[in-house]
């Protein structure tokens, strides 16, 4: 029988020679020309003011946490369905988390229902543009701007998906991007950090390079460099970024097939009475992250996983809602009792297929008229 499984990564087949090439310069730490190209590439494409390779997504929200410079009890307003780190790094700067609920339409943040979360200690909103599917961003923008509040995007599956023509990425005071091995563009762990105002972009360089000067130094501005500020070794090794601008490189030719497997399984499952498929609202695009499926129930969800595993095909859940979650439970009990119903709803009801680019149409084929047949004996 044919195992499709979720995820596969995919190599491009250069990365093996950039990180030759990188080995061979004997210039294997970070910050290198490497680095720098993989840097150039998102600078230009976001027209972003600074944009840093970390060592991944995590770090990433890390360093927009200590740009924040939030204190003890300053509060940030984090949507509940998501990766634990997009709440992680706040947490760890001893902010307190207000979750918000998801949208009705999409499992991003409903934009309608932040305002009333904003107290006068509210520091930051992060969104989380979930399958790459867009926030309502200039509404965000535009409460975080009557409240002075930064905003920081978690566009971790974001990578070429767009905000009426506008990259993700490219819209809060900072962003952060995964490279992680499940996402569109990967090199194993990695991640960027992309500064769009302008007062934060030295203080983040510092915080890169362990606290210290050391970016200005190598750049021939300063004649020594020194400890100046909080910081950590956020920053990979070359031949990390080697790999990743292997990917990079591709980024058009690997988006172009995400998207038709993703087009395919669209066209195939909107009919499917029993399923919801994505919504993508206008101002948004789809980047083929991910394809995921709303199943009438939790119930039937377990069931349609336990089927398709047994037709050989991998599909997975996803989060599950971080206010209910034993972390929260502990140290924030307001949140833990706090009711976000639709959270819980894509806890319990979406469902990812198999999705990945060296994916062949037949397996596409395969997935799609098993999920049929699972749905046609259902009815009976
Ligand atoms: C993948 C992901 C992360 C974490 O990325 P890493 O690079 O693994 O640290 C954070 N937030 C979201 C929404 C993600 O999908």
């Amino acid at each position: 029988m044919n195992h499709i499984p979720f995820n596969r990564p995919y190599m491009t087949g250069l990365e093996i020679q950039y990180m030759k090439k990188s080995l061979e310069s004997y210039a294997t730490a970070g910050n290198g020309s490497f680095t720098k190209k993989c840097q150039s590439f998102f600078e230009e494409k976001l027209r972003a003011k600074k944009v840093l390779v970390t060592t991944s997504c995590t770090d990433a929200l890390e360093m927009c946490a200590m740009l924040c410079q939030l204190q003890e009890g300053d509060e940030v307003i984090i949507p509940s369905y998501t990766f634990v780190s997009t709440a992680l790094a706040f947490v760890r700067c001893g902010a307190k988390i207000v979750f918000a609920d998801s949208s009705e339409l999409t499992p991003c943040v409903d934009s309608e229902k932040i305002e009333s979360l904003i107290s006068l200690r509210t520091k930051v909103i992060v969104v989380v543009h979930y399958a790459g599917i867009a926030c309502d961003m200039d509404r965000i923008m535009s409460i975080a701007f009557k409240h002075n509040i930064l905003v920081v995007e978690d566009a971790a599956q974001a990578v070429d998906s767009y905000y009426k023509g506008v990259p993700l990425g490219a819209i809060g005071h900072f962003s952060a991007f995964s490279f992680h091995e499940t996402k569109n563009v990967q090199c194993g762990e990695g991640g960027l950090l992309v500064i769009n105002d302008e007062r934060f972009c030295k203080r983040a360089e510092i915080i890169w390079e362990k606290g210290t000067n050391r970016a200005e130094f190598f750049r021939g501005e300063i004649d020594k460099y020194g400890w100046k500020d909080l910081g950590s070794s956020f920053l990979p090794a070359d031949y990390v970024a080697a790999f990743l601008l292997a990917q990079i490189e591709q980024i058009e030719k690997i988006q172009a097939q995400r998207k038709a497997i993703w087009n395919k399984y669209y066209n195939a499952l909107k009919d499917v009475v029993q399923i919801k498929v994505p919504f993508i609202p206008d101002y948004a695009t789809n980047n083929g992250h991910m394809f995921y499926i709303l199943c009438p129930s939790c119930d039937v969800r377990t069931k349609l996983i336990i089927f398709l595993k047994q037709q050989g095909i991998q599909t997975a859940f996803h989060y599950l809602s971080l206010h209910k979650s034993p972390y929260i439970q502990e140290h924030q009990k307001d949140c833990f009792l706090k009711e976000m119903p639709l959270a819980d709803y894509y806890t319990e009801n979406l469902l990812r297929l198999p999705l990945y680019f060296e994916m062949t149409p037949e397996e596409v084929d395969t997935v799609i008229s098993k999920i049929k047949v699972f749905f046609n004996n259902q009815k009976l």
